[in-house]
């Protein structure tokens, strides 16, 4: 079966196809978080979401190439750092950690960078994307000094979103500070430097200031995956103005489709409310932690439900994630137990090997919970032939090739005493490339976070070796 996403761009279904052919790598951006504080579990609902997407995609036999930004700078991390009253780097680094903590503590597979706007690189691509826009008529420097986005210059502003324009214009009241504009849409590309900036700018051909948010994620994408991208994701609430501000931005330098498939993750709700802080709703990871629960009992709980559809956070739910592993953890046991022992009268193997139910139902557009309907079923299906004596070391061994196959999507067993997990093991691969590379500052970047997941590299002259770190439980 073909695998099916809904693309938000056209609002349905379509069939999935990469730009390239099969050996070239999926190009696949993500917007990621705005370092000015913890993200919240919404936030992790849909980094769950892109998780499984490209674990599913690899599962499928494709590789897949992903970029996830990092905005550290923007409103509200200037904001942060002012009120702290430390450099906007040292404000933005402590979140920059914690999103890297919470990821893994959630299991979320790495992107293959996590490129950051403020890194000089693509400050330097932000100006050039500006002043191409500029040089084609689609912005301008307003009497404020900023550059803006000329928005009727673009006649698919607001296809993503299925906005329309003229709406803007009639309830749109122009507030005080943008009374520069020529119209109450178009946004900023660079904003000019003002005092309650600090020391955060750089120059520009328009004078000092910074980028807009939007501008970033174009540069960034455009620099690390090229001009059109296969698919682009995030939350719902990216879809306007942010992400049509990248395909204006984007589409409006290059000329070209810039992405191919749009996928949106819906809204995460805490006991059916919207979650706010006034509310006294609002989790971090930490804060289900501190509960007593585990990251793999809340990756199961935010990676459940369709994506596309509200998910509904509840303590209940969570303690739901917690019977069902403990389902999936016992039924591992028996079929383990199973394949190791020596045979004996089985009274008839009727359990063939499992079909590809999982597999299908993520083809159809993520359908988790169908996929997970399946998996239940099987387990309450091969349990019972445990009971009855009807399941033989075999068959058993073929439902743990296929629970290890579907475990690369959904990364829920639970964690062995003393095992190196996946995640140090891919680090310390990736940091012996960089030693290969002679790129010693990212060798020893990649050290340090493998010493943050509580790990320690020892170069020995058999290679590197793996150990437990001085300073972890
Ligand atoms: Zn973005």
């Amino acid at each position: 079966m073909a695998l099916r996403f809904f693309n938000t761009y056209s609002r349905e279904i379509e069939e999935f196809e990469p730009r390239d052919p099969r050996a070239r790598p999926i190009r696949m951006y993500t917007c990621g978080p705005t370092v000015y504080s913890r993200a919240h579990i919404g936030n992790f609902r849909a980094y769950i979401f892109e998780d499984l997407l490209q674990r599913h995609l690899e599962l499928r036999g494709y590789k897949v190439n992903r970029v996830m930004n990092i905005t550290d700078v923007e409103d509200k991390t200037i904001r942060g750092a002012r009120e702290a009253n430390v450099p906007l780097q040292k404000f933005t680094e402590q979140f920059k950690d914690a999103f890297f903590e919470d990821a893994n503590t959630l299991r979320i597979k790495r992107a293959d960078e996590y490129p950051a706007a403020t890194d000089q690189r693509y400050i330097d691509r932000m100006i050039e994307l500006i002043g191409a826009l500029i040089s084609k008529g689609l912005a301008y420097q307003a009497d404020d000094k900023s550059v803006y986005f000329r928005i009727n210059k673009f006649p698919d502003y607001g296809k993503l979103a299925h906005f329309d324009l003229t709406q803007l214009q009639s309830t749109g009241r122009v507030k005080h500070d943008e009374y520069d504009k020529e119209h109450i849409g178009d946004f900023a590309l660079w904003k000019a430097w003002d005092e309650a900036d600090g020391n955060v700018k750089w120059n520009s051909p328009w004078g000092a200031g910074r980028p807009g948010w939007h501008i970033e994620c174009s540069a960034m994408s455009t620099a690390l995956l090229g001009d059109q991208i296969d698919i682009h994701c995030g939350g719902v609430d990216n879809i306007f103005p942010h992400h049509e501000a990248e395909i204006a931005q984007s589409e409006g330098v290059t000329g070209k489709k810039f992405v191919h498939y749009w996928l949106h993750c819906a809204h995460l709700l805490v006991d059916g409310q919207k979650m706010a802080k006034s509310l006294g709703n609002f989790y971090t990871v930490p804060d289900v932690l501190a509960k007593g629960y585990t990251g793999r009992e809340l990756r199961y709980a935010l990676l459940r439900v369709h994506y596309r559809v509200p998910l509904n956070f509840t303590w209940e739910g969570m303690n739901e994630a917690r019977e069902s592993l403990a389902r999936i953890d016992e039924w591992l046991a028996r079929l383990r137990e199973l394949t190791g022992r020596p045979r004996r009268d089985v009274r008839s193997a009727q359990q063939a090997a499992p079909a590809s139910q999982f597999e299908d139902a993520l083809d159809d557009d993520l359908n988790i919970s169908a996929a997970l309907g399946f998996l239940f079923e099987s387990i309450r299906e091969t349990n019972r032939a445990m009971d009855q004596n009807e399941m033989d070391a075999i068959s058993a061994g073929a439902w743990l090739e296929w629970w290890k196959r579907i475990n690369t999507v959904l990364d829920l067993e639970a964690e062995t005493e003393g095992a190196i997990p996946d995640e140090v093991t891919q680090l310390a691969q990736q940091r012996e490339n960089a030693r290969h590379e002679k790129n010693w500052k990212r060798s020893d970047e990649l050290r340090e976070r493998i010493s943050a997941l509580g790990w320690e590299v020892r170069d020995t002259k058999d290679g590197p070796k793996l150990a437990r770190g001085a300073g972890s439980m």
